[in-house]
């Protein structure tokens, strides 16, 4: 966007088919300023300043391209949209302040009063209250399915139907939805589907590949990878993502320079974190399994799971979020959780760093206990998400848990 005076040409142009995943990751939207700095910069400013009156008017008008104001464009924001349009493989990305705010976002700039929208019942509970406490103020009504069948969507549409709103695979429990075969039906009904793809990431699912017309992220969890910073991410095609351009603009729910640039950081290992973090919830899912104290295991990487054949097909990897049910109630999962010593007790996740978290009584401790019921979030469930540490230190701590069921 930028063509200031002091921009190195590009040697190459991002994207590119010719680029594999890993690169895209690490070079993909890079913006030099032609001081010869290897890295990206950060433009840490509110405003942009021009040569003249002339220029300004020029620049306000949208008869010159150029950058006004920083909730509106930043070179560092744009050089991260540019980055996560060409992982998930879509026209254009909006960066968001948080995820929330990405989803807040899609929802206003495409919906209107008098709209309904189908919704996964188990996506994270912020997006169950933002639609039902808040979307619903302004007139659009929200139906939540089981997402598992995709009959189940089907028989939700009403006239009025104008998005598909889905969390594949689920937090906490890894439900898969079929991305290909909800999205027919949601085209069949001129509807939008909407995937949050925050626990896979483009690295291990292209849900705009399978049919998914946006894609939204809480940049908070793998983008960054380091529990470093709160953002979000909406992609797709250039139609929609002017519209919810036009609302971020206007809404002010923009993401900071710095922000971007953690996140542009983040993209740079999430190829290899995401294999590593697959391969270590892998091995913690199936040595949990053979537990004595462990009721049942919820990991789309086991065969167990009732669509590990759906993951296999969907996703090119089962990422780093696994939960469990302990034999016993609320306080026998929350003994297992104090007795850990090392993972870090937190609502988080998607860090290097491994999360544990009740989610009945904390990121989903807002929903009312017939919901939570009708989601499958029970008292003696526990989520893990998996970080980089050595699996063997995982295991012994998780060892602690156990013994204090
Ligand atoms: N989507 C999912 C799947 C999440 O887990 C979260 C947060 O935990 C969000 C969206 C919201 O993201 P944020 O906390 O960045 O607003």
């Amino acid at each position: 966007m930028s063509s200031s005076s002091f921009e190195r040409p590009e040697r190459i142009q991002f994207p590119s088919d010719e680029f594999e995943f890993s690169t895209l990751a690490v070079r993909a939207g890079q913006h030099r300023t032609g001081e010869g700095e290897h890295n990206d910069p950060i433009y840490p400013t509110s405003s942009f300043v021009y040569s003249s009156a002339r220029e300004a008017a020029a620049k306000f008008s949208g008869d010159e391209e150029g950058n006004i104001y920083s909730r509106f464009t930043n070179p560092t924001v744009i050089a991260f949209e540019k980055r996560m349009a060409a992982l998930e493989g879509g026209d254009r990305a909006v960066a968001t302040s948080s995820g929330m705010a990405a989803i807040l976002s899609t929802c206003i700039a495409l919906l209107q009063q008098g709209d309904h929208v189908i919704c996964s019942r188990s996506v994270f509970g912020s997006t169950v209250s933002l639609f039902e406490k808040y979307l619903s103020r302004t007139g659009i009504s929200v139906t939540f399915v089981d997402p598992t069948n995709p009959d189940n969507w089907a028989a939700a549409v009403e006239p009025n139907t104008k998005l598909f709103f889905m969390e594949t695979p689920s937090n906490p429990l890894a439900e898969l939805t079929d991305i290909e075969a909800v999205s027919a039906i949601a085209h069949a009904n001129e509807a939008l589907l909407v995937v949050d793809n925050c626990f896979c990431t483009p690295a291990l699912q292209l849900p705009l590949t399978q049919g998914a017309d946006i894609v939204i992220h809480s940049a908070t969890k793998y983008l960054d990878g380091q529990g470093r910073c709160v953002g979000g991410v909406v992609v797709g095609r250039e139609k929609e993502m002017e519209e919810v351009f036009g609302f971020i603009r206007t809404g002010g729910a923009c993401m900071s320079p710095f922000n971007a640039w953690i996140f542009m950081k983040g993209l740079e290992t999430l190829d290899i974190r995401m294999k590593a973090h697959s391969a270590s919830a892998m091995e913690m899912a199936t040595w949990l399994q053979q537990q004595e104290g462990i009721e049942k295991v919820h990991y789309s990487g086991l065969t167990t799971h009732p669509q590990h054949e759906l993951a296999k097909k969907q996703q090119s990897g089962f990422g780093g979020v696994l939960s469990f049910e302990v034999k016993g109630d609320r306080d026998a999962a929350w003994r297992f959780i104090d007795a850990t010593r090392m993972i870090s007790i937190t609502g988080n996740l998607g860090d290097v760093k491994s999360t544990i978290t009740h989610p009945a009584t904390t990121t989903h401790g807002r929903m009312s206990a017939e919901a939570k019921s009708e989601a499958g979030i029970k008292d003696n469930l526990i989520r893990v998400s998996v970080g980089l540490e050595a699996i063997a230190d995982l295991k012994n701590d998780l060892q602690l848990g156990l013994a204090a069921i």
